[in-house]
């Protein structure tokens, strides 16, 4: 993970060339839309109807959705929680979130915060409030492309920076920018349990891009959906608690990780001075966010379960993890590096030796036909790095079918490398 480069705007895709081709009238921007290889392997899984052992999408597992408490609130709706809602959020979830953070080492205040629907719709609030065509965003390298691919929709022009153990090199940024010519409007990382590497950022590191962040008048865009999912270690205090009241700070957050991602239920934390601004590009999105669903979570949280769901969650994950790394290390020995993430979802794992010379995009189909999916390294990369790399989550698989994918992996590296 230390390459260093800026990535101008992305080819046309498939997709533009074939509208084209018909004459039809695409506004510039539809050029910047490149696709998401993470959510569209939603639909391909679907459709395989064989056995597939799902490393690839970033999903809570099915059992750890609390669907029965769900489906006695959901038999409570009436007329009011079927109707529009505020565009900021209701308030019944606000006030319940905000109790509930008060509890953890992230506490906020209800007028910094604004329901959205997940963090996806956080993202695009960020970049519609903050992005100009040819403004450059630096993003990790590698990073969740979909928040990368959200940049590049406004036209951002991407920077991407190295990253270690420790997180993004924020040491690096002051040299690539400097190469660029020019200061960044934005700071896209992702703090805690990063996906796709499953590393977190130091506190020194976090307090440097704050400082960097006010020197170059850049906004950090804290997108940090796994911070209340860590297993093992202490917390790390957040860009927010660093440094309250900061305007540059827009944060993203979403209970899909927590609770469920079908939700679509996230919100994001930003100065009351830009409140106002976020409603209003929110009102041009979608009026408000899903009112059931919001008075689903605020009722689930009111009924004081989430901290002992989040408990158990953190359980099962870190056995999983272990359960990941055991298995790795027991069929794949030094064939393969990892990284060991101390919360979240994923990890990062790099093909060593003769086997990198394997791509990833291609064993990840020899991997589906035999039978476990990833998402390969290039899916996770603004400039499409990293084809000796996999990510690979372990939240949604139990131990014996963590071994399972794991070994026939094995086999269809073996494949790859001999055939
Ligand atoms: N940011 C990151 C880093 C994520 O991993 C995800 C979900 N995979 C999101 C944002 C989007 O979250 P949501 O599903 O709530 O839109």
């Amino acid at each position: 993970m230390t390459s260093i480069s800026i990535t101008t705007p992305t080819p046309k895709t498939p997709a533009v060339d074939a509208a084209g081709r018909l004459g039809i009238p695409l506004a510039a921007r539809a050029d910047q839309l490149v696709g998401s290889v993470i959510d569209s392997s939603t639909s391909l899984l679907a459709a395989q109807t064989h056995d597939i052992v799902r490393f690839a999408m970033g999903s809570p597992a099915d059992e750890a959705i609390p669907v029965d408490e769900f489906n006695d609130i959901a038999g409570r709706m009436n007329a009011g929680t079927l109707g529009y809602g505020a565009t900021e959020g209701e308030p019944v979830l606000i006030d319940q979130l905000v109790q509930y953070l008060g509890t953890t080492a992230a506490p906020t205040a209800a007028e910094r915060v604004t329901i959205t629907a997940g963090g996806m719709q956080g993202l695009d609030l960020a970049c519609k409030l903050f992005i100009n065509p040819g403004d450059l965003v630096i993003v990790e390298s590698p990073t969740y492309t979909n928040g990368s691919a959200t940049a590049l929709s406004y036209g951002a022009e991407l920077i991407e920076a190295p990253m270690d153990d420790d997180g993004l090199i924020v040491e690096a940024l002051p040299e690539l920018v400097e190469k660029a010519g020019r200061t960044p409007k934005a700071i896209y990382v992702i703090p805690n349990f990063q996906n796709p590497s499953g590393t977190t950022l130091s506190l020194a590191r976090r307090e440097l891009l704050l400082e960097l962040s006010t020197k170059w008048n850049a906004v950090i865009i804290d997108d940090d959906p796994y911070g209340l999912l860590r297993f093992e270690g202490e917390d790390l205090p957040g860009f927010q608690q660093l440094s309250p009241n900061n305007p540059l700070l827009f944060s993203v957050r979403t209970f899909s990780k927590i609770l469920a991602p079908g939700l679509r239920v996230g919100w994001v934390e930003a100065d009351p001075s830009m409140r106002q601004l976020v409603i209003h590009a929110k009102q041009a999105m979608d009026t408000c966010t899903n009112v059931p669903a919001q008075q689903l979570i605020a009722e689930y949280i009111r009924r004081g379960k989430l901290d002992d769901h989040l408990g158990s969650l953190k359980g099962v994950y870190r056995e999983r993890k272990a359960a990941m790394l055991t298995s790795i290390e027991r069929h794949l020995g030094n064939r393969v590096t990892t990284t060991d993430p101390d919360g979240g979802f994923f990890l990062w794992v790099t093909l060593q030796g003769e086997d990198a010379k394997v791509s990833t995009s291609e064993l990840f189909k020899t991997a589906l036909a035999a039978g476990v999916a990833f998402i390969p390294g290039p899916a996770l990369s603004a400039g499409g790095k990293f084809d000796d790399a996999l990510r690979v989550c372990f939240a949604s698989s139990t131990p014996e079918r963590i071994d399972v994918g794991v070994q026939r992996l094995t086999h269809a590296l073996d494949a790859a490398r001999d055939g």
